[in-house]
């Protein structure tokens, strides 16, 4: 349980030659068990900086997937609840919480199913699932903060916005990669971001 967990430790990676890890959010991609469903670290950064963590407060992770925004949630003093549809997915959360040594619970399943049985929170995450009938479920005291990548959720974060206020952020990031023999800017899908503290 989330109670029972030792506080959360700094790791140090051998791949980082023994440094410890930054404290900021946006770690890199790499350190993370995942099978390209992951939140890229830029957008993670800024999913972070929209929850905006404080000690000693819990996050439900929505359609966790590898569970990094879980994972950079607890490294900021936070305890969090992965909840993940895919079993092989929620094998890659557990995996990253024991590497990050941090109390990251997990729980699969479908999210709607699943929210009457866990801690209250003090910040909610969507990545994956999204839809009114979860949001209709949510606790209306929790600070939620959604990422929407395909129209329909984005559709649907348009309308939420406009009915309860709050923030809607596009995020269009593009990196530079090589093109032939010289280099051009390759972009990443647009993602969504729709940020409520009530
Ligand atoms: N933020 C994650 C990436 C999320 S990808 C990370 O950084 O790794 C979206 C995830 O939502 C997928 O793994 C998908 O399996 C999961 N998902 C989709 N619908 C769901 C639902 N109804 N309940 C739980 N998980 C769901």
């Amino acid at each position: 349980s989330l109670t029972d967990v030792a506080a959360p430790v700094t790791v140090a990676f051998e791949a980082e030659g023994g440094r410890a890890q930054p404290r900021s959010a946006g770690l890199p991609d790499s350190l993370f068990a995942h099978d390209g469903q992951i939140t890229k670290a830029p957008v993670r950064a800024l999913t972070l900086a929209a929850l905006a963590p404080r000690r000693g407060e819990i996050l439900w992770d929505l359609g966790a997937g590898s569970g990094s925004v879980s994972v950079e949630w607890c490294l900021a003093g936070g305890r969090a609840v992965a909840v993940e549809l895919r079993p092989e997915r929620a094998a890659n959360i557990r995996a990253n919480a024991a590497r990050f040594a941090l109390p990251l619970e997990v729980v699969e399943g479908r999210a709607l199913d699943n929210l009457p049985a866990l801690p209250a929170p003090d910040a909610i995450f969507v990545g994956g699932g999204f839809d009114e009938a979860l949001f209709a479920a949510l606790p209306p005291t929790a600070r939620l903060v959604v990422n929407a990548v395909t129209l329909e959720t984005e559709a649907l974060l348009a309308a939420l916005q406009a009915r309860h206020g709050g923030e809607l952020l596009r995020i269009e990031l593009a990196r530079a990669a090589p093109l032939g023999r010289m280099r051009g800017w390759e972009a990443a899908r647009p993602v969504v971001q729709w940020s409520l503290v009530r």
